[in-house]
């Protein structure tokens, strides 16, 4: 299979494979630039139909990684790993250490951190044999009742991100009854919902836990609707916290809401769909440049953790964005790409 000229290749630095026969491991890691800083990126453990899809997916999330640290003012690099494998069936402590010895043979080239199918303990299983691992909540971390959750600084970084949004379309500070519209009140979802409620704004919710939503109406007040129908609500913001593509040639012509502002990963089903959004009149906050919370925190886990000065690092999402926003009128280009460049000029100029 080429990799070389693979359509996800993009100049990555350096793709590793590697097979452990004891352990069962597959794993592949990727790193796409390090130009800005060591590259971090989490480890996915996915039950891939083919090689090729793994390393597709491994290619595509480490070349992310890289701009969203760029566009997070973060000195680090983008990376990622993947092992091939149900991660209910097939996980065991010594496949998560022979990942954790396939990480030190690179030599801090690449650093580990949890991703879906992967957990915290899982990574502390390979801290027993790498020193390259990132965002592990420390002994003191714990003592200070601290998870290394990222989900908290995550939401913050997402409201942030919706202020200055909502500034930028509709010229106001405060959010006093505004309607926000949020698909998806998990862990992030919901708090981002309690940061909106605090400042005043109404709510409506959906989710395909009930008890999710109920906790947002019973907390906050919130008015719930079908989850088919969220994007559709005739509120000034969507806010996206559930799943990918959410953005998509169904939902846009029947998005009410003129601002999009949300955690969620890879929403746009298809990159046409960030001018297709611009040509219909909405502010889209790009996905990865709003929820770059949770690798802020993760960056500031490691050291000595102040969560003033990660909130501070968080506040500078809005004034990405603000960047981003000003830019994107100034060139006539849709946001995303508009991102990309700003990013593009941060990692590609060092
Ligand atoms: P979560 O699993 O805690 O919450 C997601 C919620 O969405 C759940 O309550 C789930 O029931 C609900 N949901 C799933 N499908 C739905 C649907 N079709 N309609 C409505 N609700 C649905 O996850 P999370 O940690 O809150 O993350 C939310 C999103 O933000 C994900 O896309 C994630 O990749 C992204 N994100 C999270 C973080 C973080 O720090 N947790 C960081 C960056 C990006």
């Amino acid at each position: 299979m080429a990799i070389f000229t693979h359509p996800e290749f993009d100049g990555h630095e350096l793709v590793a494979f590697h097979r452990d026969e004891r352990s069962g491991l597959s794993a592949i890691i990727a790193v796409h630039n390090s130009n800005l800083g060591k590259a971090l990126g989490g480890c996915r453990m996915w039950p891939y139909a083919s090689e090729a899809e793994a390393i597709t997916d491994v290619l595509r999330l480490s070349r992310g990684m890289t701009y969203k640290a760029a566009l997070a003012n973060l000195p680090q690099g983008g990376g990622k790993s993947v092992i091939i494998g149900d991660p209910r069936r097939d996980k065991t402590p010594q496949m998560m250490r022979a990942m954790g010895q396939f990480v030190e043979s690179l030599a801090g080239r690449y650093y580990i951190a949890e991703d879906s199918g992967t957990s915290v303990a899982d990574i502390h299983e390979m801290a027993g044999v790498t020193r390259y691992v990132g965002g592990l909540a420390d002994a003191r971390a714990q003592a200070e009742g601290r998870t290394g959750d990222p989900s908290p600084a995550t939401a913050y970084g997402v409201f942030v991100g919706l202020k200055a949004a909502v500034r930028h379309r509709l010229g106001r500070d405060d959010l006093a009854d505004l309607h926000v519209a949020i698909q998806g009140v998990g862990n992030v979802g919901y708090r981002l919902a309690r940061h909106l409620h605090e400042a005043g704004a109404r709510l409506t919710v959906t989710d395909l836990h009930a008890p999710h939503v109920q906790r947002c109406i019973d907390e906050f007040g919130a008015v719930s609707v079908g989850m088919d129908e969220i994007h559709a609500v005739d509120a000034e913001v969507f806010a996206p916290c559930a799943l990918g593509a959410i953005l998509n040639d169904t939902t846009i012509p029947q998005l009410r809401p003129r601002i999009v502002a949300g955690a969620a990963n890879n929403q746009l089903a298809r990159p046409a769909h960030d001018a297709e959004l611009k040509a219909r009149g909405v502010l889209y906050a790009p996905d990865y440049v709003i929820n770059a919370g949770g690798i802020i925190d993760i960056y500031y886990e490691g050291e000595a953790y102040r969560w003033d000065t990660v909130r501070q690092h968080l506040d500078r999402i809005g004034d990405t964005l603000r960047t981003i926003f000003e830019r994107a009128e100034l060139e006539s280009g849709a946001t995303g790409a508009i991102a990309d460049l700003l990013a593009e000029e941060r990692f590609k100029r060092v």
